[in-house]
């Protein structure tokens, strides 16, 4: 479940629980309230009605106990008494039709007046009729109370009529006579009808023995032939009146409930009774619940709409976040996040992004710090084999910068002349494969592929490591130049000894003179292997550093002497002058004496090798800048310019510079140059073709002569 749900559901859940206390709890009492006031609604509609016509029969009765005291009315005359009628019935308030009569005590009326549709009718003959049997004569008489009839018909008038009679007592409080007045029926039951009713109300209106008098919903004389034909005492909410109570009932009628609420109209003993069907009172009380749960309803599922459209903006930026945690796991560092407003999540969000931003700068930089310290070249490739780093050492091997050639494909490099070296190297396939470069000089690489995974194990690239391989390429071309030379150079010798020694023991060679000569070839021979071992051994121990230095004060003079003597046969038997030109106050310098000696019978041994006969070799040695500069200069074959860069290197001899093979190892100088720059010097060679060689060494001199030096 998202977050937008859950908070959709919380809000829903909570406008729910608020819908249903309502439901449950506050409409039944709202309703329950509501029915009440609707009771006493229908209660108050019925005792207004009654009062009404209360007041109505109030106000006649009043006016005839006021007729009933005067004078002119007791005095029973009948020409007093009309006077006074005609006066009253013109005055009487409210009615458009009313009769007033009076009659005497025996019920013989002696005078009667009237106003309205009544008066024609009533009035002609009137005096003299007898009422004594009349039941508001009667009743009225025999208690000499004010009397309040049921409706009749009044034959005289024509109309359906209601009467109240009221005693006349004379001086002595007896009753001498009854006053009286018929009221059109219908202006006691206007009320009913002008009364505004809703649909489903009812009123309407019983005498005393529970005939329906007026009703709101009948027209009481067309219906029924005449208004005092309906008889309505058997229903109990009548019983109930004409026993006096007033009071509220529900009844049965036509198989619908009915709520009733009736009261009884004053002293007359009729009754009001306002009706209307239960389910429609239920109906009315339902009318604010269901209001209250319509609007509730709406707010529900208005706050529902507000909760998600809410929610999404809150659960917006974390999805967002979301998407940009899963891009930054898969390793898409450079992802964007756009933060947005000002609330919690958008402070989570940029502390995240600038936590992921660091985090990656601080990657790059140690990244970059790693990569560029190697040794070995680097590059690195995205998906589509463009570059995106060079370190340091891979742009010194090229000779290109990282700016001219970031996320260049290798079809954009070939185009390039300059970066085809770099192309290549991109275009590499194989794990492991070594590639010769040419430019910008000569070089042997071997490239290491793999290729760079991101997240969820994806290839999102190549790393390329370039090693330079071109010295252990030279070491082992060196190593097998090596063997050969060493093995050819044994071999000659080898040859050329067993060659001689064969044709003396097959007794070929008998004369002792040639025995001899043989003889001194085979020494000659195995004089030049020996040389050729130890040179070969001391060529090896240089090498491996093994070579020891016995350092001492060594006088060169002294050095040079030593060579010269053990030369001078050599030098004699080649008829070559040899000279040392040595002074003996030459410094001392700090170093091996054999091995110095080495040197100089090495440099001596070459030069009267190479010298004519009737040649010169002459040894100098001088004290110069700190220096002692030893010479061995000859007048013998001299260098080709070609050759003399070479001289210095290990088996180099030049081609035909002696007579036949057994002349020399070619280890001689490689040894000399070795031995020089051991002890801190420098030896060098200065040559002409056919005019003689100069070869040199500078020595440093001991710090003991400089303090000497200095101190003199
Ligand atoms: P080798 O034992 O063959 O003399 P070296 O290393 O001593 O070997 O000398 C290398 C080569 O240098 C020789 O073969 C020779 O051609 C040349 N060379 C050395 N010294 C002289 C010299 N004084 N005059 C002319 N050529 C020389």
């Amino acid at each position: 479940m998202n977050v937008t749900t859950k908070i959709g559901v919380l809000v829903a859940s909570a406008l729910a629980i608020s819908l249903l206390v309502q439901v449950f709890y506050l409409f039944p009492e709202i309703r329950s309230r509501e029915f009440g006031l609707q009771r006493v609604r229908n209660q108050a509609a019925a005792d207004s009605i009654a009062s009404e016509v209360r007041e109505l029969q109030d106000s006649i009765r009043y006016g005839l106990e006021r007729l009933a005291g005067m004078p002119m009315i007791r005095s029973m005359d009948a020409n007093q008494q009309e006077a006074v009628l005609s006066i009253a019935t013109g005055a009487w308030p409210g009615f458009a039709t009313v009769s007033v009569g009076v009659a005497d005590v025996h019920g013989t009326v002696t005078c009667l007046k009237s106003r309205g549709r009544a008066a024609v009718a009533a009035e002609g003959g009137a005096a003299g009729v007898d009422i004594s049997e009349r039941d508001y004569f009667r009743r009225c008489v025999s208690t000499s109370e004010v009397y309040y009839s049921d409706p009749f018909q009044d034959d005289v008038a024509g109309l359906t009529v209601a009467a109240i009679s009221a005693p006349i007592r004379g001086d002595d409080g007896t009753t001498i006579g009854v006053i009286f007045a018929e009221i059109p029926l219908e202006t006691m039951t206007g009320v009913i009808e002008s009364y505004p009713l809703d649909e489903f109300e009812g009123v309407y209106m019983v005498d005393r023995e529970g005939v329906v008098i007026a009703h709101s919903a009948k027209d009481l004389t067309e219906l029924h032939g005449g208004p005092l034909s309906m008889d309505y005492s058997e229903y109990s909410v009548v019983q109930d009146l004409a026993g006096g109570r007033s009071g509220v009932r529900e009844y049965e009628y036509d198989g619908k409930t009915y709520l009733a609420s009736y009261m009884v109209v004053g002293a007359s003993g009729w009754g009001i009774v306002f009706q209307e069907p239960l389910d429609i009172i239920m109906a009315k009380s339902n009318i604010l619940p269901n209001f209250i749960f319509g609007i509730s309803a709406a707010m529900f599922v208005t706050g529902v709409l507000v909760a998600l459209v809410f929610a999404r903006q809150i659960a917006n930026p974390i999805r967002k976040l979301v998407e940009y945690a899963r891009k930054v796991e898969r390793g898409d560092y450079k992802a964007g996040l756009e933060v947005r407003g000002r609330d919690e999540i958008a402070d989570v969000s940029s502390a995240i992004k600038s936590m992921v931003q660091q985090m990656v700068s601080m990657q790059e930089k140690e990244l970059a710090a790693i990569v560029n310290s190697m040794k070995d070249g680097l590059i690195t490739l995205d998906g589509k084999r463009r570059i995106t780093r060079l370190n340091h050492s891979m742009e010194q091997m090229l000779g290109v910068k990282t700016a001219d050639v970031l996320n260049k494909s290798p079809s954009e490099l070939e185009s390039d002349p300059r970066l085809l070296p770099l192309a290549r190297l991109v275009q590499t396939e194989s794990p492991e494969e070594e590639v010769v470069l040419t430019e910008p000089y000569e070089r042997v690489v071997k490239v290491h592929s793999s290729e760079l995974r991101g997240g969820e194990d994806k290839g999102v690239g190549e790393v390329k490591v370039v090693l330079d391989v071109t010295k252990e390429a030279e070491l082992d071309q060196m190593k097998s130049d090596f063997i050969a030379n060493t093995s050819h150079e044994l071999r000659t010798p080898l040859h050329s000894i067993r060659g001689f020694v064969r044709l003396m023991l097959d007794g070929k060679v008998r004369d002792a003179e040639t025995q001899r000569e043989f003889l001194g070839i085979i020494d000659e021979q195995s004089q030049h292997l020996s040389n050729l071992v130890s040179g070969i051994l001391d060529t090896a121990a240089m090498g491996t550093g093994e070579m020891i230095f016995e350092r001492q004060p060594v006088t060169m003079n002294e050095v040079i002497e030593k060579a010269v003597v053990k030369l001078r046969n050599m030098a004699e038997d080649k008829e070559v002058a040899i000279e040392a030109d040595a002074p003996r106050t030459l410094p001392t310098i700090e170093g091996d004496p054999e091995k110095l000696e080495q040197v100089v019978t090495n440099l001596v041994h070459n030069a009267i090798k190479f010298s004519q006969k009737g040649g010169k070799v002459v040894v100098t040695a001088s004290a110069e800048n700190r220096s002692l500069v030893v010479q061995v200069i000859d007048q013998g074959s001299g260098i080709p310019a070609g050759a003399i860069p070479l001289v210095f290197q290990k088996f180099y001899k030049v081609h035909g510079s002696m007579p036949w093979g057994g002349g020399g190892t070619g280890l001689g100088l490689y040894i000399v140059k070795q031995i020089v720059e051991a002890h801190g010097g420098q030896i060098w060679v200065k040559s002409k073709r056919g005019e003689g060689s100069t070869f040199g060494f500078r020595l440093p001199l001991s710090d003991d002569h400089e303090n000497q030096e200095e101190g003199g």
